[in-house]
């Protein structure tokens, strides 16, 4: 694998573990790409787009959308211009399916994944942080009602967009996100383990905490 310089990481955990809020501090301090994919799949919808329809009818229940268009809309995005130093992906992939379409398209161009880095957190704390979670509808920001409010009550810090909460952090769909990832995204743990690409973050600490640990681990992994 030669990455020339690039860094390919991946952050992966469940609904909720924090994945959104690290991955927009690292993305910062490394000056790598974060490629979120739910995010892109909202900015699909509120651009109207035919993508952005097919992505609603699965996000509203819960469920992934199809591996297919997913695996498209993510092999596109990552070889716009502002990945050139390396990207963050946040999301994405969610199956094996995906992450053995993004290996090959990786390999197909002399790159690989670097790093996967699991942001594990408990299930009761997982309900917990998505009920309380309200984002940004301009940046997509994320606050919480527990631990991250937001300086003035319901706008967003960054950009001063308005805060709501997803529809599909609700608590019925939200517990359908969470056997949805048990079923179809733990078996990305394997996955990489095997890989030797996988690294641990205990996420139950505070975000400033689970942030040094993973901008420790990547330096490891890059020898920096
Ligand atoms: P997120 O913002 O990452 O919680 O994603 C919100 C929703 O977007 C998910 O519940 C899925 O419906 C959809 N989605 C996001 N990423 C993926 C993916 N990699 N594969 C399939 N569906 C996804």
């Amino acid at each position: 694998m030669s990455n020339e310089g690039q860094l390919h990481v991946i952050l992966l955990g469940a609904p909720g573990a924090g994945k959104g809020t690290q991955a927009v501090l690292i993305a910062q301090r490394l000056g790598l790409a974060h490629i979120a994919s739910g995010d892109l799949f909202r900015q699909e919808q509120n651009s109207g787009s035919e993508l952005g329809e097919i992505a609603r009818s699965y996000m509203e229940k819960g469920l992934l959308v199809p591996d297919e268009v997913t695996v498209k809309m993510i092999l596109g995005r990552i070889t716009d211009p502002d990945c050139a130093k390396g990207i963050l992906l946040d999301g994405f992939p969610r199956t094996l399916e995906q992450a053995k379409a993004l290996d090959q398209a990786l390999t197909e161009q002399g790159k690989g994944i670097d790093l996967v880095l699991y942001i594990k957190v408990s299930n009761e704390e997982l309900l917990m942080r998505l009920s309380g979670r309200w984002i940004c509808r301009n940046c997509q920001a994320p606050y919480n009602v527990v631990e991250l409010l937001p300086k003035v009550s319901g706008k967003c810090d960054h950009c001063g967009g308005e805060l709501y909460q997803r529809p599909d952090d609700k608590e019925e769909t939200a517990r359908k996100r969470l056997d949805v990832y048990f079923a179809q995204t733990m078996p990305l743990i394997e996955y990489y383990t095997e890989a030797g690409k996988l690294v641990e973050i205990d996420g139950g600490k505070a975000i400033e905490a689970v942030g040094e640990d993973l901008i420790a681990a990547i330096g490891v992994r890059i020898g920096r």
